[in-house]
C-alpha cells in the first residue's frame, strides 16, 4: 500500500458530485440520508455515466503499476471505494476525497467495517459498523484507524521485509495509535494474511532486481535511450509499487541492493 497523489478533479465534475451530495444531505433525518446515499449511489455510480466516468478515469491514473488496486497493489482496480463507508457516513457518499480505486477482493471483505478512536485523540477503539437490526444512528465522533493513502503515507506506519518474509512490519511501538492503525489496516485488508499477495511481492522483488540489473548492462553497452527508458517503464508498470519504494528506501541496508543502486544511482529517482 502506497501513498496516492490526487491531481485534482475538474471543477465541472466536482460540481456535479456536490449536487448529488446536496440531494443526500437534504433528504431528511440521518436514517433517510443513509437510505438516500445507498439508493442514489447505486443509481448513479454503477455505470459509466458522467460524472463517474471522469471519476473513474482520474482514479485509474492515480493507481500504481498498471492500474492496480490502491490497497493490495495486486489486482486491477475496478471499484470506486469509499474510505469512510457511505452506510455510516452518507455525507461522504459523493465526496471526491473519500474515493479510492480498489479491487473486489479488497473492497468486499472490508465492507462496512470501520474502527474509530473514540473520543478523538484517545486510544480507545470503537467499531462503527452497524450490526444487522441495530438502530441506524450516526457513529460517534472519532479518528479513523484505517490508513487512508490519500492522507497518510502507509510507509511511515509499516515497512516491507525484503530479505525474508515479504510481510509488512509495523514501525511504531506497541500501545501507540500509529501501531494500532498499521495493525488494523493490515488485518482489515488482509495484506499479510493473503498468501497470494505475499508471494506476488516476493516475485515483484526478483523481477525489479532483474530489471535493474538488465538496465545496468544495457547502459554500460551504450544501448539506445529508448531501450534504457523501457527499463524504467518496466519498473513503473510492475505491480506492488511498495516493493520498489522499499527497495529504494532500504537499499543501503541490503548488500546486494546497495551494490546495484551504487551502479545505477539514477534509478533512485525512478518513481
Ligand atoms: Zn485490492
Amino acid at each position: 500500500m502506497i501513498r496516492v497523489v490526487d491531481p485534482g478533479l475538474d471543477v465541472a465534475t466536482l460540481t456535479r458530485l456536490q449536487s448529488y451530495q446536496s440531494e443526500v444531505d437534504g433528504s431528511g433525518t440521518y436514517p433517510m440520508q443513509v437510505e438516500a446515499a445507498a439508493r442514489m449511489y447505486g443509481a448513479r455510480a454503477r455505470n459509466d455515466r458522467s460524472p463517474f466516468r471522469e471519476v473513474r478515469t482520474l482514479l485509474r491514473g492515480m493507481c500504481s503499476g498498471v492500474e492496480r488496486c490502491m490497497y493490495c497493489e495486486d489486482a486491477p482496480a475496478n471499484e470506486v471505494e469509499h474510505v469512510r463507508p457511505k452506510s455510516l457516513y452518507p455525507e461522504l457518499a459523493f465526496h471526491w476525497e473519500n474515493f479510492l480505486f480498489a479491487c473486489g477482493p479488497c473492497n468486499g471483505p472490508k465492507g462496512n467495517r470501520f474502527k474509530l478512536f473514540v473520543p478523538p485523540g484517545t486510544t480507545s477503539e470503537y467499531e462503527a459498523a452497524r450490526v444487522s437490526g441495530a438502530p441506524v444512528v450516526a457513529p460517534p465522533a472519532g479518528d479513523s484507524l484505517l490508513l487512508d493513502p490519500r492522507v497518510d503515507d502507509p510507509l511511515e506506519f509499516f515497512s516491507l521485509d525484503l530479505v525474508g518474509t515479504f510481510l509488512f512490519v509495523e514501525r511504531h511501538p506497541l500501545g501507540s495509535r500509529e501501531r494500532r492503525r498499521a495493525e488494523y489496516t493490515l488485518e482489515l485488508l488482509g495484506l499479510n494474511r493473503r498468501d497470494v499477495l505475499v508471494r506476488a511481492r516476493r516475485t515483484a522483488f526478483h523481477h525489479l532486481r532483474n530489471a535493474l540489473r538488465s538496465y545496468v548492462v544495457d547502459r554500460d553497452n551504450k544501448a539506445a535511450p529508448s531501450e534504457l527508458a523501457a527499463h524504467a517503464e518496466t519498473v513503473r508498470n510492475t505491480s506492488h509499487a511498495t516493493v520498489w519504494a522499499e527497495m529504494k528506501r532500504q537499499h543501503t541496508k541490503i548488500g546486494k541492493l546497495n551494490e546495484l543502486f551504487a551502479a545505477a544511482p539514477e534509478a533512485l529517482a525512478w518513481p
